[in-house]
């Protein structure tokens, strides 16, 4: 049967990506390069867009740098659930200031 993808929630990822390079740096570094280690290793002779797989791909594929800042997020779910009152709020004041520039 054909699965029926939902449409990627991308702007929630992007503003949590913005979030937790600017609040939570190191952990978003560390799940970063753990969630690069990951996949690489699950891909190892085919990338995740289907291409023959080196470092050097790898680094400058989209899809594969997608799925890697993907799963960093899903890594670092904790900070969200932690920090749901705090995060929206502090998301919501950036997008203000930024409106204001
Ligand atoms: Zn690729």
């Amino acid at each position: 049967m054909k699965k029926i993808y939902t449409k990627p929630r991308r702007d929630k990822k992007t503003e949590r990506i913005a979030f937790l390079q600017k609040y939570a740096m190191e952990d978003w570094i560390k799940a970063r390069k753990e969630a690069d280690d990951e996949i690489s290793d699950e891909h190892s002779m085919w990338c995740v867009c289907g291409k023959l797989c080196t470092g050097l791909h790898e680094s400058s594929c989209k899809k594969f740098r997608d799925k890697v800042d993907g799963r960093a997020v899903m890594k670092l779910k904790h900070l969200w659930k932690e920090n749901k009152v705090t995060f929206p709020k502090v998301l919501k004041q950036d997008a203000k200031q930024e409106g204001e520039k």
